[in-house]
């Protein structure tokens, strides 16, 4: 069995989502980058019994991270389709704007930290998981997490693409990471080791895009780095990923 800890299923047929079910796909995660995106997130998964939602302002997006939006995202988690609160984060080394155009500039650092902080508030106060985006230097963003007391709840780094030494703070921590296909062909200095040496109940698998067939290349990738099967690193990976939404 196969799953996506963070994709963005806008789009998604329901012959895709039967392509993934017959590929054994059992859950898929689809995330909000705003509001709008959020409310389609939880309508996918109302729609699908293997999908589910999560919600959250994209700190490409953070200033519009209002006190009206974190009613509306509690308002919506109430639903039992919603999982986990994401996609939410920091990024420090630019953005994409709505229109899909990369820009150099990015929200102020100020406004994504608040933004950050208070949807992790948000997932501590309704006890489900936040899955966060990591574009911040060095392990800035575990201290915010930490300081915000919800590891409790549960926390994930999606797009892990960082060192050893990063993913042996978060394991310590109880923080799972996420591995996609774009850090895996990239193959950033330490990256590969850092996957290799990470304990298998601390992984879980993404496409972070619109179709999940990309997992079994993820899958096929860590098996060989682990000398492992497809097939167990799929299901150590789901087996994570249910863990974490209490599934
Ligand atoms: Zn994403």
């Amino acid at each position: 069995m196969y799953s996506e800890s963070h994709c963005h299923l806008s789009g998604i047929t329901d012959e895709g989502i039967e392509k993934a079910r017959n590929d054994g796909f059992r859950l898929l995660l689809t995330s909000g980058i705003d509001l709008d995106s959020s409310i389609e997130a939880v309508a996918s998964a109302k729609k699908w019994d293997i999908v589910k939602g999560c919600v959250g302002i994209h700190p490409w997006y953070a200033d519009e991270y209002t006190p009206e939006v974190d009613n509306l995202f509690r308002a919506l988690a109430q639903e039992p389709e919603v999982v986990a609160i994401s996609e939410i984060g920091l990024d420090f080394k630019g953005r994409m704007t709505k229109e899909w155009v990369k820009e150099e500039s990015y929200i102020d650092r100020d406004t994504q930290i608040e933004s950050l902080r208070g949807q992790l508030r948000l997932a501590k106060e309704l006890r489900i998981p936040a899955i966060v985006h990591d574009r911040a230097e060095g392990t800035e963003i575990i201290d915010i997490m930490l300081e915000s007391g919800s590891t409790e709840t549960g926390l994930a780094i999606h797009g892990f693409s960082k060192d050893p030494g990063y993913a042996e703070t978060c394991v310590n921590e109880g923080i799972y990471l996420s591995v996609g296909l774009r850090p895996l062909k990239a193959a950033e200095p330490g990256f590969h080791e850092a996957v290799k040496k990470l304990p298998l109940e601390y992984l879980l698998t993404e496409t972070d895009s619109s179709d999940p067939q990309g997992v079994l290349t993820v899958c096929d990738m860590i098996a060989e780095m682990k000398g492992l099967t497809r097939k167990e690193v799929g299901e150590a990976a789901t087996e994570n990923l249910m863990r974490l939404c209490r599934l």
